[in-house]
């Protein structure tokens, strides 16, 4: 891993990293290389690449203050562990739970959460068959999410999990706008209220100009969202109306 690029990224974005931090970091890269040798499980990045792509990219929420101490934390289609192993690394404090569809990335984490000694929970599960269950439905401070699906199918997987008064924070690219109208309406189906749109751009790579998209979880989800596993990604809420 380029430490140093790691390093200064962050200084770039105001984030403080310990020796501990970048010591995690480094040994995560290294355990991502040894499971990519056998198995598909992300795509293969050039060494800058994935420090910018992955764990600076990550890391933006807490470029805004966006996560308070002790939060608890759940990373909605987590794959390889974007965005929430690398906050979990800079900040410990975090009650993170990871979950994804996938058995083989949940197992993935799992490892690599031990060999880190750090502590988390792990869910195999689609998001719309966890979000029902008592132990994750509204229990959440905060959902992360990115590369998951468009906004307006992510606020049915992610708001489920947030208690009122929590956020539901989605990396976008620039594109974001065009899929707002839709996710401000979904939003206010499942019980939330579109915040905005924060600019969180990647140090050395602002081309990408990268954004996070809040809602604001203001009340209760409707006891039927979400719906039946599939269906957030067949037919979004707030997509098909007119007006
Ligand atoms: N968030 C990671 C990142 O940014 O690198 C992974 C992105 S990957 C393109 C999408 C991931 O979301 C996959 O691991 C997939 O299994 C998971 N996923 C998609 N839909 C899901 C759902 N409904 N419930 C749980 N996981 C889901």
């Amino acid at each position: 891993m380029n430490r140093e690029r790691l390093k200064t990224g962050l200084e770039m974005m105001g984030i403080e990293a310990d020796q501990t931090a970048l010591e995690r970091f480094e040994a995560f890269h290294a355990i991502l290389d040894e499971y990519n040798a056998k198995m598909d499980l992300t795509a293969v990045l050039s060494e800058d690449e994935r420090v910018d792509r992955h764990d600076l990219d990550s890391a933006s929420p807490l470029r805004l203050g966006l996560i308070a101490h002790g939060a608890r934390v759940i990373d909605v289609g987590t794959g390889a562990g974007f965005p929430g192993m690398p906050l979990l690394i800079l900040r410990p404090d975090i009650r993170m739970t990871f979950l994804d569809a996938l058995n083989k990335r949940i197992l993935f984490l799992r490892d690599a959460l031990t060999r880190l000694g750090l502590e988390a929970g792990t869910v195999h599960a689609r998001a719309e068959d966890a979000a029902r269950t008592g132990a994750h439905r509204e229990q959440y401070d905060v959902a992360v999410s990115r590369a998951v699906a468009s906004a307006a199918t992510l606020q049915e997987l992610t708001l489920p999990f947030v208690k009122t008064g929590g956020v539901s924070i989605a990396w976008k690219g620039p594109g974001v706008s065009q899929e707002l109208t839709a996710a401000r309406r979904a939003a206010f189906v499942l019980g939330g209220t579109v915040r905005g749109v924060a600019d969180a751009p990647v140090p050395r790579r602002e081309e990408w100009a990268h954004v996070l998209l809040l809602t604001d979880k203001t009340g209760a989800t409707p006891k039927i969202y979400p719906r039946k596993a599939g269906t957030p990604g067949r037919k979004p809420l707030g997509e098909n109306e007119r007006g």
